[in-house]
């Protein structure tokens, strides 16, 4: 009897709660978030770099804050690559298989897209992000590896940024057409806003495009279905130089996707002979923004005729702030994960309970280190951190110009180890020899200066290091740094940055508060590469400045992670961002 009114209870609370998450997974998702890379979870190789980890950023945060999001990238069943560097740093690249069952469910549809005459069917697989709260926001992650698909088809979505031109615009066919088709077969029938994170989904324009023509019910693109299409689309842009830019030729774009009216229309298309996808992104979008002051500054000077704003980025409190620094801020700042702001509160943490902290996140890092690479590092002495994409312009070798120099900073004023990691991409040369030219500064700075360089950048390494060290490096050349977001999350532990003034660093960087700048500000939207100065600057700013500080002036030193935490990790994080994306871009 009593069990009878228990179980009824029960079956009424679970049906309602069955009802509520059906009807949240359907008419009430409002914003559709697209990213051709999604870092969701460890174990799932779905992401490259910053863009990923963004996009995974923004969506975990969405989750905390309940926003009626859902989110569609593609599977890629072989990652981007696996980094292995041999005894001199030279590069091999191997596929990252994972076992999609374990991490995702297929979802209950299936769309097809049409490329080049062929019909590519797709179908797509679910992974739910849960918040601080219990919330779900699903991800969609597209995969064409199906039955009836040509062989060729079936490797669309295998690779994240491999194969050719043609490789990669099938995909975008697939992210961005196959993407809104699979979204209407799921159901989600009342989606206001669709989000491009950076132009590789900007093909999903053509879709509503279409799909507003029909609505319609004429058989043209007029001006009233473009409003239509743009009033829904917000676009965030990530790259500063013109030439990153995503583009295709024409002819190749008709043949994959047969005519369209679109094509010839100078203010959706905008380009002679190519698809730039990012001019179709701005033409189609009622909001776009750059992703720091700077780089929304730098965008408009590119894009003249465009109103460009700027949200800074931020980086998901919970999933970069480390173990040691999440016990610390329970105990000082409760609630502090679901109230971002609150570690402002953060100054008021005492100096040993931070460097006791510090030093356990540090013993974890130099361990895996010295486990992994045998570089015999110290736990006492001051570590510099340095992992991004290798790739010429964010000038990993910046501080080797000088090695003579280092080496009498390091022997006159404090001992310095450096800690790098940073994939570069398989067709990038430029980037694999950079990699291995800090081989060879490795070799000649042994044994006064030690330097590790670590394989396979990744999430997990993201977090050890930035957790792990003293001082987090940054030297890109300006104005190539859109944004940079590992600083933030160095910032969210406590670890200060020594940076080239540009991305989010002009915005964070309080010179001897929060950490220090290596060169002059900007002034120019576009700067000549002042590679001498900048190495000059970073040489004084350890030798008069860092190394002096952590060795002899700690108490000043801790003050100083007490600001990074209080000042930046405070702001530079994806709930601030979203509450911006919600007030300027969403439900405007
Ligand atoms: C955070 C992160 C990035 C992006 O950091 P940047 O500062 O933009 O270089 C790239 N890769 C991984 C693995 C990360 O964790």
């Amino acid at each position: 009897m009593v069990c009878g009114v228990v179980c009824l209870k029960y079956w009424l609370k679970l049906s309602f709660d069955i009802r509520k998450v059906l009807i949240m997974d359907t008419a009430e998702r409002t914003v559709a978030y697209f990213s051709m890379e999604i870092g969701l979870d460890e174990g799932m190789p779905t992401y490259s770099g910053g863009l990923g980890i963004l996009a995974g950023d923004t969506i975990r945060s969405a989750a905390d804050m309940k926003l009626p999001m859902l989110a569609v990238t593609l599977l890629y069943r072989k990652g981007y690559f696996r980094q292995r560097l041999d005894a001199e740093g030279r590069q091999r690249e191997e596929d990252q298989r994972w076992v999609v069952e374990d991490f995702v469910e297929e979802a209950d549809a299936a769309v097809s897209v049409t490329i080049e005459g062929r019909t590519v069917h797709l179908r797509a697989w679910r992974y739910d992000v849960t918040g601080a709260g219990g919330f779900v926001v699903p991800v969609y992650l597209l995969d064409s590896d199906v039955e009836g698909n040509s062989d060729f088809d079936r490797t669309l979505t295998h690779h994240l940024y491999g194969g050719d031109r043609y490789y990669r615009f099938c995909q975008e066919v697939i992210l961005g057409m196959g993407g809104v088709r699979m979204l209407r077969a799921l159901g989600y029938g009342d989606i206001e806003k669709y989000h491009m994170n950076e132009g590789h989904a900007s093909l999903l324009t053509m879709e509503l495009l279409d799909e507003q023509v029909a609505v319609s019910s004429g058989d043209e693109v007029t001006q009233e279905v473009i409003d239509a299409v743009r009033e829904q689309c917000v676009f965030t842009t990530h790259t500063p130089v013109a030439a990153g830019h995503d583009k295709f030729q024409m002819d190749m774009v008709r043949r994959v996707l047969g005519d369209h009216e679109a094509f010839e229309m100078q203010n959706v298309f905008c380009c002679d002979g190519e698809l730039n996808m990012t001019y179709l992104a701005l033409n189609l979008s009622h909001y776009v923004n750059g992703v720091a002051k700077k780089h929304g500054e730098v965008s408009r000077h590119m894009f003249t005729s465009y109103a460009i704003d700027s949200i800074t980025n931020g980086v998901h409190a919970a999933t970069w702030v480390a173990k040691a620094f999440q016990d610390l801020f329970d105990k000082h700042i409760p609630g502090w994960r679901e109230d971002n702001f609150s570690l402002r509160y953060a100054l008021s943490i005492p100096s040993q309970e931070l460097w006791e902290a510090h030093s356990a996140c540090k013993k974890e890092l130099i361990d895996y280190v010295n486990e992994h690479t045998g570089s015999g590092l110290d736990e006492d002495v001051l570590t510099l951190g340095f992992a991004r994409r290798a790739t010429g312009y964010k000038r990993a070798d910046l501080l080797f110009g000088d090695l003579e120099r280092l080496r009498d900073i390091a022997e006159d004023v404090g001992s310095i180890q450096i800690i790098y990691a940073g994939k570069a991409h398989p067709a990038d040369q430029e980037g694999k020899e950079l990699i291995e030219r800090i081989y060879s500064a490795k070799r000649m700075l042994a044994p006064e200066i030690k330097i590790a360089y670590l394989e396979n950048y990744d999430f997990g390494l993201g977090k050890l290091l930035t957790s792990g060290v003293d001082v987090w490096m940054n030297t890109p050349l300006p104005p190539m740094e859109a944004s940079g977001t590992s600083g933030m999350k160095a910032a969210m532990n406590g670890v200060v940055s020594l940076s080239i003034l540009d991305g989010w660093w002009i915005e964070g960087c309080i010179e001897g508060v929060t950490g220090w700048s290596i060169g002059e500000p900007p002034t120019d939207p576009v700067q000549p590469d002042n590679r001498k100065e900048d190495a000059e600057s970073l040489y004084s700013k350890l030798q008069y400045l860092v190394v002096p500080v952590f060795y002899n002036d700690r108490n000043r030193f801790i003050n100083m992670m007490l600001h990074a935490i209080a000042l930046n990790g405070s702001f530079f994080n994806t709930q601030r961002m979203m509450q911006q994306y919600v007030v300027k871009a969403y439900f405007e």
